[in-house]
């Protein structure tokens, strides 16, 4: 791709793959084993050591995940399930999929995810069976202290952690002090399958059920009927979804994890060189991160807010540079003011006021020191020109 100026373009995002994801690929066909098997396995406890899990359960997506997790609690039908407004819609389908009603809580203005506060706020407005928090742009949150402000035990919080592999808070990594927490594998997160998701979970019995929710809720997945000793033999005792993973994910997923350490590395040198170049310019906010020994940011997104969204991605745009915004909250959108009631909406004030500035800067391994350079240009060009 190139622009008017000549110069090639900078893409908003560009997945990165491991040298032998190829060779990696080929195996698995060659096998005769293509879908849920020992590599989904080997995949699996190789996701657990990475993050410190007790258990990896792989799934197809993380929308899956979510959806599987929250079944997997096995709450009433109906039952009110807090969520930030702030995040992807598939999050919030997840909820409503799995029979439950979102109630949307408002964010901290300066960091962008919930606070104890607003997290109280909505859980008085409708007092919630379960919740979702979301480590917005791989900022992890703190767990506890959400479930504590909902009211609600820690084994009834799900983390979609969909931004998240590489983050920590307290020296723990991201997903320990859940009982459910999700990834993605989508082309764009930190690590690229192009598809997948998985659950971590420290409950052994919640990960034997989501097993069986993610292929039906069948008792015994395909490969385990047919290990020697199998039998064809199988019992559905709860209603699940296809949602398993295929063992040419797991082989790609594998090849990459091995990867995943060095691009968070890079991740986290490009949003170092961020800071330092955005931090005077003129209109812009960057959010407040709360790094330091406590907390390890894993670097999925580099969000600012900027003033006069519109024009500031067209004049990107126009320098060759694509950006992309998370999200559109969920209550500005028409399906959930449809679905949802008015306290299951609420009021979302600093959600509001932050929602039409957010903007998100090109963060990849593949982003090289000069394409982040000309993206650094191109936003100071293109707010002193509004400045
Ligand atoms: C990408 C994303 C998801 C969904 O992930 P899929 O694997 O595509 O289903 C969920 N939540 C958030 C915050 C995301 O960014």
């Amino acid at each position: 791709m190139s622009t008017s100026s000549g110069q090639t373009a900078v893409p908003f995002s560009l997945p990165s793959f491991a040298a032998d994801v190829g060779d990696a690929v080929v195996k698995v066909l060659d096998s005769g084993w293509v879908t849920t098997g020992p590599q989904t396995a080997e995949f699996e406890q190789e996701f657990a050591d990475f993050l410190g899990a007790a258990h990896v359960v792989a799934v197809a997506s993380c929308t899956a995940a979510i959806e599987l997790s929250l079944r997997a609690l096995e709450l009433p039908p109906g039952s009110p399930v807090l969520t930030p407004s702030l995040t992807f819609c598939g999050a919030i389908n997840a909820i409503l999929h799995a029979g439950h009603r979102p109630v949307l809580v408002d964010i901290d203005e300066d960091t962008l995810v919930p606070s104890p506060a607003t997290v109280e706020e909505a859980a008085g407005r409708v007092k919630p069976a379960a919740m979702v928090v979301q480590n917005q742009g791989g900022f992890p949150v703190d767990v506890p202290a959400l479930a504590e402000a909902a009211g609600l035990d820690r084994s009834r919080v799900v983390e979609d952690v969909a931004h998240g592999p590489g983050g920590a808070r307290g020296g723990v990594p991201v997903g320990a002090e859940s009982q459910a927490a999700c990834f993605s594998f989508y082309a764009t997160k930190n690590l690229p399958i192009g598809e997948g998701g998985a659950v971590a979970t420290r409950d052994a019995e919640f990960a034997d059920r989501l097993r069986a929710l993610r292929l039906h809720g069948m008792s015994k997945d395909s490969w385990r009927r047919y290990l020697p000793g199998g039998s064809w033999s199988y019992d559905v005792k709860r209603l699940g979804l296809k949602a398993n993973m295929t063992d040419v994910q797991a082989a790609i997923g594998r090849a990459q994890l091995r990867l995943l350490p060095e691009w968070q590395r890079r991740r986290a040198e490009l949003a170092a060189r961020y800071d330092e170049a955005l931090r005077d310019l003129p209109g812009l906010v960057l959010p407040r991160r709360d790094l330091g020994e406590d907390v390890r940011h894993a670097w999925h997104l580099y969000q600012v807010r900027v003033p006069e969204r519109e024009a500031v991605i067209a004049d990107l745009e126009k320098a060759g540079v694509s950006t992309s915004v998370h999200f559109i909250p969920a209550h500005q959108l028409s399906v959930y003011r449809e679905l949802l009631d008015e306290r299951e909406l609420g009021s979302l004030p600093a959600t509001d006021r932050v929602a039409d500035g957010l903007l998100s800067l090109p963060l990849y391994p593949r982003l090289s020191d000069a394409a982040q350079d000309r993206v650094i240009d191109a936003l100071a060009d293109a707010l002193r020109s509004r400045g």
